[in-house]
């Protein structure tokens, strides 16, 4: 009897365990009572750990090898290779890292996140160095379980858990292309700071005129609500059970118009992916997205590439003054235009825009890797991040709250994680780019309102792939060349060029 059916009927139990926890994790996170968190990590921790015993079950590692001899022959660009290939790759991780590393991490990070949460809110670095120095530790640990390759280095196999295939070598020059480019860019319009301002943004915006106008804008833009759900969160993201079931998330805040609404095209952009993916794929390795460089690099486009430009505006500008008619209604287009893309350099990574976001984010790419090759101290890594935060912002944080003590990131082991928020906005301009080749009315559809050609596109050359295809290569069937700034970087000068008129 044929490996591969028995094969698939395993890994779609596998799958389904893993969905059920979504369930929970999604419930925990918008509607559970705060007391039920107990109860609720004992009932994902079992489901956690059936799903993991399934996987490296004896049986399972017989019936995958079974399943790759017999598609020895099969068209290497078919969906079964490429199904073999991706669960041949979760199935050597899982079984190369010992479980009482597994277990060491696990324990570790879950109580490195409460002395960081304690550390932060009373500004005591020094309180959580130590864990730093632990969870360093069994990330090095962890990377050499896994095998460090030849010319590669230790960051090198963190970094493939989030974004498979990408190395420091390839990074290098995509981010010391940005900061070339971008850390003039800043220092320009910091000298015209004055030429714009969000004051519009921070008036009194009650919060279910924000809900109503944000649910109407993603309904438009081609989220279906027979097939996914937008609801409240502290900290929004997305997540997925199905195909036909994909969940977003989003807060209001009264005194921040921009939040809830890009927040919403943001999480969209994720959901778009995962309900685009090809429905033959669902409860198998090949379901959600490849990385999460490309699945950023969808939410970004649609919040940034189409959501904060002007002919998106023309368009829905209008309308939200209708919504908030005291607030917005004497103002122009353009000048709300020019206060949803107001740059300014700060000290807080998830408040900052469009330009210095990347520098945010390269900064703790560097420091990640004197962090674990030891060129850096735990004790020491403050005033790293402050000296660097002076090179590329011109600021210096007045308290580590405000400066390495902001992210829960590296507390919960998120160490390799930082640079797909970057390599996110980069491809969301490299394939906004390649969609206009093909597409040239683009801006004149998104001016007049017509989303489903940009949907369909991003559907058909990313969505539908899901993990068949690793990142790089599908971003070179997509865009038709390898990772580039490029069309980033030029995308940034040309608009903000205009905006501050440098
Ligand atoms: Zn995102």
């Amino acid at each position: 009897m044929s490996a591969f059916p028995s094969l698939k009927t395993r890994m779609a139990e596998i799958s389904h365990l893993e969905m059920a926890s979504a369930v929970l994790n999604w419930d925990q996170r918008t509607y559970m009572p705060a007391r039920g968190a107990e109860s609720r990590a004992k009932q994902l921790a079992t489901l956690a750990k059936l799903a993991h015993e399934l996987f490296v079950e004896q049986k399972t590692q017989d019936l995958l090898a079974a399943a790759e001899a017999e598609a020895a022959g099969v068209d290497a660009d078919s969906d079964q290779r490429a199904y073999l290939r991706v669960a041949r790759r979760h199935m050597d991780k899982s079984v190369k890292v010992p479980t009482s590393l597994v277990i060491e991490n696990t324990e570790v990070c879950s109580l490195a996140r409460e002395v960081w949460a304690k550390s932060r809110q009373d500004n005591d670095y020094a309180s959580f160095a130590p864990w730093l120095d632990r969870i360093l530790h069994l990330k090095r640990q962890y990377a050499h379980a896994l095998g460090i390759p030849k010319d590669g280095c230790l960051y090198d196999v963190l970094l493939d858990d989030y974004e498979e295939g990408m190395t420091v070598r390839t990074l290098d020059p995509v981010f010391t292309d940005l900061k070339t480019h971008t850390i003039p860019l800043v220092a320009a319009i910091n000298a015209h700071a004055d030429r714009v301002s969000n004051e519009l943004l921070t008036r009194d915006y009650d919060e279910s005129a924000q809900a109503e106008f944000s649910l109407a804008v993603i309904q438009e833009l081609g989220f279906d609500l027979s097939r996914g759900r937008l609801d409240k969160t502290v900290h929004p993201f997305c997540t997925n059970f199905a195909t036909n079931d994909v969940r977003i998330t989003t807060r209001y805040e009264k005194n921040w118009l921009p939040g809830a609404l890009f927040g919403c095209l943001h999480e969209m952009g994720h959901a778009f992916y995962e309900m685009g993916i090809n429905p033959d794929y669902e409860s198998t390795p090949l379901a959600n997205g490849v990385s999460l460089g490309v699945h950023e690099s969808q939410s970004r486009l649609w919040e940034n590439l189409v959501g904060r430009s002007h002919a998106f505006w023309q368009r829905y500008f209008p309308r939200l003054q209708q919504t908030f008619p005291k607030q917005l209604g004497h103002e122009s287009v353009e000048s709300f235009y020019r206060a949803i893309n107001r740059v300014t350099p700060s000290f807080i990574r998830v408040e900052a825009d469009e330009i210095t976001y990347n520098l945010h984010i390269i900064l703790r790419f560097e420091m990640e890797q004197d962090l674990l090759n030891e060129k850096l101290s735990a004790k020491d890594a403050p005033a790293a991040w402050n000296a660097k935060m002076q090179q590329s912002l011109g600021l210096v944080p007045p308290t580590d709250r405000e400066g390495i003590l902001q992210d829960v990131h590296w507390s919960g082991g998120g160490i390799g994680y930082f640079p797909t928020y970057t390599l996110g906005n980069v491809l969301a301009s490299q394939l906004f780019a390649a969609a206009r080749r093909a597409m040239p009315s683009l801006d004149s559809d998104i001016r007049t309102g017509i989303y489903s050609p940009l949907r369909e596109w991003l559907r058909t050359n990313v969505h539908h792939h899901g993990k068949k295809y690793p990142p790089a290569t599908l971003i070179q069937r997509a865009t038709g060349k390898p990772l580039s700034t490029d069309d980033y970087i030029a995308y940034l000068k040309v608009k903000y060029t205009a905006i501050y008129r440098l």
